[in-house]
């Protein structure tokens, strides 16, 4: 079976309340008249504080979910700062980006604390997107492939092959992140089938087949079909370009099958 896309936006740092919902809005706007059955899954991923809002924008619109940025995986307690899957799930998000680049470098956050919140967002029912990515100098070094397939081992230790199934990983070179800079489509698909036999020796081929892996990494409009014509990258995950509900939409467009 196919896999379904999706396009996933990541609003990082940005955007107040009032600045979300106007987002919201011009998102639901861009894609109310789109057939469903056509569109990848469309997910976007405000600030913590402006998700019970946007989730309040989007009842009533089955084309949108909602995705955190972060969580902690502790379910309650004295863990100041934090926020656990269950309070996300009270907002109705059903997506959590989990071990990005920026949390990885900012936050010190390693592959064992991503793979709790891996194992705890699933127990919860949610769809962790597992972010993995090689720095620059890590490719010019060449250990690009065995980087990521490391990182990925990591976050799904102790993940039974059935909730293997359900995570959609986005590779996401670091290089690329936020510089303009795009990873050449034949070589975002070539690291992303790594990826893929990464997952198929820790769950099966029959389930790495079905697992959705992503690339992000300056999607722009104009990169978007030739990154979905690739045989492996099942969507993208968009920083930049998706703090403008136009270029966001242009994206999903471009990821329409
Ligand atoms: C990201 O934030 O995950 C990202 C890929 O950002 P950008 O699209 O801006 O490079």
């Amino acid at each position: 079976m196919a896999r379904k896309p999706i396009i996933a936006g990541n609003w990082k740092m940005h955007n107040n309340v009032s600045e979300s919902i106007e987002l919201t809005k011009g998102i639901i706007k861009g894609v109310k008249d789109l057939d469903k059955n056509t569109l990848p899954e469309i997910v976007i991923a405000p600030v913590f504080t402006s998700l019970y809002p946007v989730s309040k924008e989007l009842e009533g619109c089955d084309k949108v979910s909602l995705s955190s940025q972060n969580c902690y995986f502790e379910p309650k307690g004295a863990f100041t700062g934090e926020i656990s899957i269950d309070m996300l799930k009270d907002l109705n998000v059903s997506y959590i980006i989990i071990g990005h680049s920026e949390r990885r470098q900012y936050f010190k956050e390693d592959d064992e604390l991503i793979n709790k919140k891996a194992i705890a967002i699933l127990e919860a029912g949610l769809t962790p997107i597992i972010c993995c990515g090689e720095t620059l100098e890590q490719r010019e070094m060449g250990v690009t492939d065995s980087h990521i397939s490391s990182q990925i081992v990591k976050a799904l230790e102790g993940i039974s092959p059935e909730n293997v199934e359900k995570t959609v990983i986005a590779y996401e070179p670091i290089w690329a992140i936020g510089t303009g800079k795009t990873c050449d489509s034949k070589e975002a698909n070539r690291v992303i089938q790594q990826i893929r036999k990464t997952v198929a020796q820790v769950a099966g081929s029959a389930i790495a087949e079905k697992v959705r892996i992503l690339y992000g990494g300056s999607v722009k409009p104009a990169t978007i079909v030739e990154q979905m014509a690739q045989s492996d990258i099942d969507g993208a995950l968009v920083g930049g370009a998706s703090l403008q509900a136009e270029s966001f939409i242009e994206i999903i467009k471009g990821a329409i099958k």
